[in-house]
């Protein structure tokens, strides 16, 4: 479910949430870069601030589009990041376990639902832009924490396009309890 707004002014959309069968469907590649889809983005990166979400995939609010938007709150200024149509070129070996969240998956009451799941440490993609142009990009989470986050959102929000929730990666408990000590040895 999505508001069409005709104005140019921004619209906060609604964001869907689990068991939402479209949360399920497998994202369509963006074909038009135009007028509607600038608008469309728009509305996605204020409804991501709106709900305090580092990253939101267009299919939170309903439309099955290959399109995301990423910003990690860990830098002082917005910086939306738009990701059209993206390809993953290469992920590290190297993994890593963080906690994650996701504004579809809340518990009855409505607060966020968090697990630990683990994906590669850094990755790089070739995306298109909102203008329709190819870019490359190659986020290296072992630089800063910062890269770490962008790389695990990023990741986090392609899985949205292939109708992939985190709450189907969560580590077992045994993972948990391996890691977590090989991460107390390394502080
Ligand atoms: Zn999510």
């Amino acid at each position: 479910m999505f508001l069409i707004f005709k104005s140019n002014s921004m619209a906060l959309m609604q964001v869907i949430k689990e068991p939402d069968p479209l949360l399920r469907k497998v994202s369509k590649p963006v074909q038009k870069f135009d007028a509607e889809l600038t608008n469309f983005i728009d509305d996605l990166i204020e409804t991501m601030y709106e709900e305090k979400g580092m990253g939101i995939a267009a299919i939170q609010v309903g439309k099955p589009i290959r399109a995301l938007v990423v910003d990690i709150p860990i830098k002082e200024e917005k910086n939306p990041l738009v990701i059209i149509n993206p390809k993953i070129k290469f992920f590290s070996n190297e993994t890593v376990i963080l906690d994650e969240g996701c504004l579809s998956v809340k518990s009855d009451n409505g607060t966020l639902v968090n697990g630990k799941v683990e994906r590669p440490i850094s990755i790089t993609i070739e995306y298109r832009d909102i203008q329709g142009n190819f870019k490359e990009l190659s986020i290296d989470g072992t630089k800063s924490e910062y890269d770490l986050w962008f790389a695990r959102c990023l990741q986090h929000e392609l899985d949205h396009l292939d109708g992939i929730l985190f709450i189907d990666k969560l580590c077992t408990m045994q993972d948990i309890n391996t890691i977590n000590k090989k991460e107390c040895m390394k502080s």
